[in-house]
Order: C-alpha cells, then structure tokens, then sequence
C-alpha cells in the first residue's frame, strides 16, 4: 500500500494481531501472528550479534492513526508538511499489522535521522531481508514511496520477495510489483 492504494475498507483491522515476544517500548506493539513470529525471529539473531533491538511500535488502528497524523499537521502548520512524514488513516502500512518500527534498546535516536547511524540501524538494513523485511522508505526514494527516508521503519513481505529485491538490487515495493510511483495522494 501507499498514498495511491489505500486500505479497503479505509477503517481495517486485521484478524490475527498478538503481541512478539521481544522488548518492546510500547506496551502496544502488537502484529499479525506470522510477522511477530518473524520478528521474534530477527531479534534473537540481532542479539547473538550483539545488537540489542526494541519495537518501538507496531499495529496502529484507523483511529490512532488519525490522531497520529493530526498531531503531525499539528505540528507542520498544513497537510502538506505531515504527508511528508505521516500517512493519513487508512493509508498507513501499520494498520495493516505488516509494518513496525525498531529502535536501539538504549533508546538512542529513536525514529529520527541519526538512528540510520546506530549499530540497530546497519544490522536490520544488512540482514532484514532474511526474515522476510523490506526497509520500506528508503533514503533518496520519496519519489516513488512518498515518504521521507526512515531507517526504522519495516514491512513484511514475506522471504520470497524480499530475498528477490535484494537480489536484484531493488529498492521499493512500487518497482518491484511495476506499480507506478506514488509520490502524493
Ligand atoms: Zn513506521
């Protein structure tokens, strides 16, 4: 989903949330039941790495999100600045329960620019991948994915594409289904 392909209907709540076994700084961070497995998953590796991951928040509902965004025109004055950074409800990837975002357990940098330097930030954008995760705003894609970069922000695709996008190089969701870019509503 993105700004030209909403959720139908606008108002949808999956069926199968639950909350992953991991830390959390939320105590809700709840996803669909094959993405939390997943996640568990990343998790535990990133540890044995040596990397120590928070979710920082997960599944969002119709109703949060349209608060969410309207603290964010709040804050930029118009709709114009808060499109940049926030979806509008029914347009969000977490009220689909697929999308997450991390942070570092320490807290450092969480969802603003300098987390894309942390060691949270560098493990998930190397092996996010392998568990079946896209880096799903990349830096410098706006263009096409309509929002500004955020390296802690994730969406479950499931292996087969995401092994295939990284395979080929590939960047979006957009260009890898051959949809048009989606650079506004
Ligand atoms: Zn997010």
């Amino acid at each position: 989903m993105n700004k030209r392909r909403p959720l139908v209907p606008l108002d949808f709540i999956p069926a199968d949330l639950r909350q992953p076994d991991v830390a959390t700084a939320t105590e809700n961070a709840l996803l669909r039941s094959d993405v939390a497995a997943a996640v568990e998953g990343m998790f535990a590796a990133a540890a044995d790495d040596g990397v120590a991951l928070t979710l920082v928040s997960g599944y969002r509902s119709f109703a949060v999100q349209e608060s969410t965004y309207a603290s964010w025109v709040a804050q930029y004055g118009d709709a114009a600045g808060a499109d940049t950074v926030s979806a509008r409800p029914g347009y969000s990837e977490h009220q689909t329960g697929l999308a997450f975002d991390i942070g570092q357990a320490d807290g450092a940098c969480t969802l603003v620019l300098c987390f894309r330097d942390t060691p949270a930030a560098r493990w998930t954008a190397t092996h996010a991948a392998d568990y079946g995760f896209v880096l799903r705003y990349p830096l410098g894609y706006h263009e096409i994915t309509g929002f500004s970069a955020e390296s802690w922000h994730f969406r479950y695709v499931g292996k087969d594409v995401s092994l295939a996008m990284r395979a080929a190089g590939t960047r979006t969701l957009e260009e890898h289904f051959g949809l048009p870019a989606a650079p506004s509503y």
